[in-house]
């Protein structure tokens, strides 16, 4: 069993970020800008926009964070979003989610502007995605694309079942490993809640990628000998072990799972580094404008 090791992937394509940056600021151009918007104190959003800022300054981006109260009016998050739409000094934009309920998400996301939509929401990323057109990709499936790359991963001709279908990581991740690419040319069954045999569809699979939400759900019967597991799931569980008094689980049975597998990313360690990379990534290349729109 190989580890898909996060850790060492993300510290190697930091150091390459880092080093273009470097060449970027010594030949008089501007270090890639990112401005993230927080809207309330959920304590989840504000670890995940705290990590992003963290990792911006690491590679020698420019970063912004911007915050709101959570009885902030959609109007005004609106408007903000448009003036920096119009900043020419930042080049990517992310509204962290969830967002208060009196405003409309899709809104949000769609007053973004394409160009500066580095988490790859906006639906003419999405809809470039689906055919294949330069285009944003969705950070976590980026960073799990650059994690089979970075290993040498084939993909070709392979089963593929990716279950969750949410915007974010399981649709775009079953649409890219369908794509005519590489990583790609997969046969992808996209597995949901309704999904009937699941346990069917994994275990004649031969990549899985689990990204639902609930930890360790894919068990020892779900996955076939030799399989390439990549397990998405982040969820804060109780443990007696840990100051915080909880940690952080996967949506794969690890323990038992792993000794089956040819490849599995851990949780944590795994693909949550890589997400991070997969935002940078897009930062630089919003920078380099080298997606026209
Ligand atoms: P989400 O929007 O809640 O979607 C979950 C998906 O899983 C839905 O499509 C749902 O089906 C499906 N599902 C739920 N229970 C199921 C079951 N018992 N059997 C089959 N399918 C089931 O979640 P998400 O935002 O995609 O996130 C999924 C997980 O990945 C979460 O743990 C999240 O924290 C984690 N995550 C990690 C990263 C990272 O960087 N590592 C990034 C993003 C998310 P229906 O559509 O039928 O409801």
């Amino acid at each position: 069993m190989i580890l898909l090791d996060g850790k060492l992937v993300s510290a190697e394509m930091k150091l390459k970020l880092k080093a273009e940056v470097t060449e970027m600021v010594a030949a008089g151009k501007r270090a890639p800008h990112l401005c993230a918007i927080l809207v309330g104190n959920n304590g989840a959003s504000e670890t995940y926009v705290s990590s992003k800022v963290r990792n911006c300054e690491e590679v020698g981006f420019g970063s912004s964070l911007i915050r709101f109260d959570s009885d902030i009016s959609e109007e005004v998050l609106l408007d903000k979003i448009h003036e920096i739409n119009d900043d020419e000094t930042i080049d990517g934009l992310i509204v962290q989610l969830p967002l208060p309920p009196q405003i409309n998400v899709q809104k949000v996301t769609e007053a973004i502007s394409p160009s500066k939509d580095v988490d790859g929401f906006h639906p003419t990323n999405s809809g470039r995605l689906m055919q294949n057109l330069p285009a944003f990709i969705p950070a976590t499936p980026y960073g799990i694309l650059m994690m089979l790359d970075y290993y040498g991963i084939q993909t070709e001709g392979k089963t593929c079942a990716v279950i969750g279908r949410s915007n974010i990581v399981g649709m775009p991740m079953s649409v890219l490993m369908a794509r005519n690419d590489s990583p790609g040319n997969c046969t992808v069954t996209l597995c949901h809640s309704k999904t009937k045999n699941l346990e069917q569809v994994t275990a004649a699979s031969d990549i899985i990628v689990a990204a639902l939400g609930r930890p360790g759900f894919v068990k020892e019967n779900m996955v076939k000998e030799g399989a390439i597991v990549i397990d998405v799931g982040i969820t804060r569980v109780p443990s007696a072990t840990t100051k915080s008094g909880f940690k952080i689980a996967g949506d794969v049975d690890f323990q038992n799972v792993s000794s089956k597998c040819a490849y599995i990313s851990p949780v944590p360690g795994g693909v949550g580094l890589m997400t991070i990379i997969g935002l940078l990534k897009n930062t630089m290349a919003a920078a380099k404008k080298e997606i026209s729109f």
